[in-house]
């Protein structure tokens, strides 16, 4: 395979005691931003993406030349194809897995259950399988998501509050997600932690979020659809910026302890950890629209649906303390100023862009 020459020198490390990383969803959002922050401290990192089209690939494509001007190698392959799997963890030793390859988006799955399915729980279950098998194992990283707390209103949600109640299935899958996680530790030692993160967003983002087709329509002078929960009261989501998030990662990759291969069956199991990363600070969707106008200067047309729409948790809040206790996690990044990056990067993307 053509790839294969370049697989060691994308996982070279330069720094003593350096991790070697295998990082899925390499091509996403933040598994681009992971990936560039790893390799920029000296880690070895390899990519592995499907490149699917839940939303332009031409963006996961720019994503991965971005990552191959710094060295770092975006192979295309499905987590559920085990012998490509197999293959690569033959090839190199991998210290970590960064878990990040998943069917996002909360509506998308009342047309495409399946894809949920497929990524989100057959594919995880062909990353640990592979980590159950690698020798050595690697200590697993993966992205959970706010999502698991679903209708649970008590706020701000900490790791042990009530997750039994997803309004979505992409949050019914992240919480099955952490239940084969806990499988995966108990019988075959793998250590594993969960990262939830409460809506991301940034520079390179997801074009399917709101944030971003927000900024697209109110330039286009586009209305924009902004939906309410139940009583008409407004949505708010505790928006956490890609950079806390990408520290909250390399924290949680620094911190895990190795896979001990021992399950629950010797006196030293591995251990198995989730961790919220958010922001600490909700903000509701009309003042997210706010602060949109002020950065643009152009005011939005806004068209307001007084109704819940399927899949939507009327707001999301992060407790953060334990991740800040045991991962020293501390974001640090408001809303504003973090939007002002986006846009700042939105413009500039799109100019080149459209310019081709
Ligand atoms: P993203 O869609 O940009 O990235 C996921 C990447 O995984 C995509 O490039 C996709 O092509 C790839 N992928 C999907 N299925 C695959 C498969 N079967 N095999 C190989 N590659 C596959 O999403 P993101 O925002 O970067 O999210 C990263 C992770 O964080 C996901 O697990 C997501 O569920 C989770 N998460 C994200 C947010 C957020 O706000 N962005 C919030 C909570 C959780």
């Amino acid at each position: 395979l053509s790839w294969e020459k370049h697989v060691k020198h994308s996982c070279h490390t330069k720094r003593d005691g350096g991790l070697v990383v295998l990082v899925t969803g390499a091509a996403g959002f933040v598994g681009t931003h992971v990936s560039l922050a790893l390799k920029k401290r000296g880690d070895g990192v390899l990519g592995l993406d499907n490149f699917n089209n839940y939303y332009d690939p031409s963006l996961k494509r720019s994503r991965q030349g971005l990552l191959e001007r710094h060295g770092i190698l975006v192979i295309e392959g499905d987590i559920n194809d085990t012998l490509l799997l197999k293959k690569l963890f033959d090839l190199i030793s991998f210290t970590h897995v960064m878990h990040l390859a998943a069917q996002a988006g909360v509506r998308y799955a009342l047309e495409n259950p399946g894809s949920y399915i497929h990524s989100n729980i057959a594919g995880l279950v062909a990353v640990f399988e592979a980590c159950k098998s690698a020798n050595p194992q690697p200590s697993i990283v993966w992205a959970s998501s706010s999502s698991v707390y679903g209708l649970n209103t008590k706020v701000p949600f900490t790791e042990d509050d009530r997750t039994d109640q997803p309004a979505s299935l992409y949050a019914a899958t992240k919480k099955a997600g952490e239940e084969i996680a806990h499988t995966y530790n108990h019988i075959y030692g793998l250590s594993i932690t969960g990262l939830r993160f409460f809506t991301v967003y940034g520079p390179w983002g997801r074009p399917d979020m709101a944030y971003y087709s927000f900024t697209k329509s109110i330039l286009q002078g586009k209305p924009i659809t902004i939906y309410q929960g139940a009583n008409e009261v407004d949505l708010a989501r505790d928006f956490t910026f890609i950079d806390d998030i990408v520290k909250g990662c390399l924290a949680a990759l620094d911190t895990a302890e190795k896979s001990t291969g021992s399950g629950g069956k010797k006196h030293r199991p591995a251990s198995l950890r989730v961790y919220n990363l958010g922001n600490t600070s909700p903000v509701s969707v009309p003042t997210l629209v706010d602060i949109l106008e002020e950065l643009l200067k152009v005011k939005a047309v806004r068209h307001v649906v007084k109704m819940p729409r399927n899949g939507d948790v009327p707001f999301t809040h992060a407790n953060v303390t334990l991740a800040k206790t045991e991962l020293g996690y501390n974001p640090t990044t408001d809303l504003q100023s973090g939007l002002k990056k986006f846009v700042k990067w939105y413009r500039n993307y799109h100019n080149e862009h459209e310019k081709m």
